[in-house]
């Protein structure tokens, strides 16, 4: 049977989100953009209404909602500004649900725990200055010595990476085995040889934070692998299944955020004596925007709901992806369009918009790599098996989660 509703409690965390996005993020953001400010007290904020581990279960010191919740609470962000949402889909949908999914009862207590608490803020480092898209081509390298690995190599474009307590970091055990040489290991900040420098002045997410993080012989503990040695790519791909769902589910935010800004600006303005709105190719470029917003969003909820039943969903998240990050992008390129020379400027938020939406149509997977997915899936050339682990069915069941 299909559900369209959302529950009382997903109605409930949508209002309460909406409201804080609209009382500590919307009066500040042009400012933040405009300094390139990552406000930090916005995550402090968010973690003491317990969005910093929504879907993550009580036991884990998280909210115990479900995987749907998520997404509701990333559009409402994302309609304030990419950042904060940005900074959601990294803590929690890269890092804490890849703890939940692939670690250990040790991994959950020591970091998940205070992550999905918000006490803590986890990152996802796996792109590195000559690998991207190319994920086996990574160069970082690990190599075991007694009861610990050393780290040596750089990341970068990583997000949060100022701010992290704990990154996970992807390098490669066996250098000469592709993608089967790559292993996942919590890193933390703290570690010596661990340094981080954030970038200034990226085309969007201003108020975001972004930039390097290099390893110099960092020594990381044994008990901090994440699964298995050489399971890092997987790890790494099952972890982007849940970013990308929490990147698409950002873009429903940012279309709503666009046609909330051209309904009021098309109803305001007027040319040829009456409002812009009455002009049809106005109304095309807005009816574009509510098309894009209505699939978007429910490809999104089709694959919380397979999360919420354990159903590998790898397939589904590559299109709501890429979907909802191109029609994001076409709604904020219109978005301007429809301000005319104002949208042009700083004074209307769809400039924002605009420089925003590019970022995601280039993180956690491009645009082209996920036609490429989705051809291939179609052609029967790519094949998705069931993984090792997987991520809890909803509602958690307590045993399950502590199996
Ligand atoms: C704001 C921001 C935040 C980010 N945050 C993180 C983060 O937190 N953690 C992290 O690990 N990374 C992060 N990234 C990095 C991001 O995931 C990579 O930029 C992305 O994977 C693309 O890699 P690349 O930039 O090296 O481009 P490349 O892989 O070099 O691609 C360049 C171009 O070639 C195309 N291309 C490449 N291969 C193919 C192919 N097989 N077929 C067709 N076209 C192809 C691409 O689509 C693209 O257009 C972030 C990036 C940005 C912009």
């Amino acid at each position: 049977m299909l559900d369209f509703s959302l529950s009382e409690d997903q109605q409930a965390v949508k209002k309460m989100v909406r409201k804080f996005v609209d009382r500590e993020i919307m009066p500040h953001i042009e400012k933040w953009d405009a300094e390139q400010h990552f406000e930090t007290g916005i995550i402090e904020k968010m973690a003491d209404l317990g969005l910093m581990g929504v879907c993550i279960p009580e036991e884990y010191g998280g909210q115990g909602m479900d995987y749907n919740t998520l997404a509701i609470v990333c559009a409402e962000l994302e309609r304030g500004d990419t950042a904060f949402r940005t900074a959601v889909s990294v803590h929690t949908a890269l890092n804490s649900m890849t703890l939940l999914q692939w670690g250990d009862e040790f991994q959950k207590e020591k970091y998940l725990t205070p992550q999905a608490q918000g006490r803590k803020v986890g990152a996802y480092g796996l792109t590195e200055p000559n690998a991207g898209s190319d994920v086996a081509a990574i160069q970082t390298r690990a190599v075991k010595d007694g009861d610990s690995y050393i780290l040596n190599g750089s990341k970068t474009w990583i997000s949060l990476c100022d701010v992290a307590d704990h990154i996970l970091v992807f390098a490669k055990t066996s250098p000469d085995d592709g993608h089967r040489g790559i292993s996942c290991f919590i890193v933390e900040r703290e570690y010596p040889g661990v340094t981080t420098r954030g970038f200034k002045n990226k085309l969007g997410i201003r108020a975001g934070n972004t930039g390097e993080i290099f390893l110099e012989n960092v020594r990381v503990p044994k008990v901090n692998l994440v699964g298995e040695e050489g399971e890092g790519f997987k790890i790494a791909m099952s972890a982007l299944d849940n970013g990308r769902f929490s990147v698409a589910a950002g873009a429903v935010g940012l279309i709503d955020a666009c046609i909330e800004a051209c309904v009021k600006y098309a109803n305001e303005r007027e040319t040829f004596g009456r409002p812009i709105g009455r002009h049809q190719l106005v109304q095309q470029m807005i009816a574009k925007m509510v098309a894009g917003f209505e699939t978007s969003q429910l490809l999104v909820y089709r694959v919380g709901w397979m999360k919420n039943r354990g159903l590998r969903n790898t397939r589904e998240t590559s299109l709501a992806k890429w979907y909802a990050c191109d029609a994001a992008f076409n709604a904020a390129v219109d978005a301007v369009q429809i301000h005319g020379a104002n949208g042009y400027s700083h004074e209307f938020s769809v400039e924002r918009y605009m420089r925003n939406a590019k970022a995601p149509v280039i993180y956690e997977g491009t645009r082209e790599i996920h036609q490429v997915m989705q051809g291939e899936y179609a052609l029967g050339y790519r094949k998705d098996k069931e993984l090792r682990k997987k991520l809890p069915e909803w509602p958690f069941e307590k045993e399950e989660v502590l199996s």
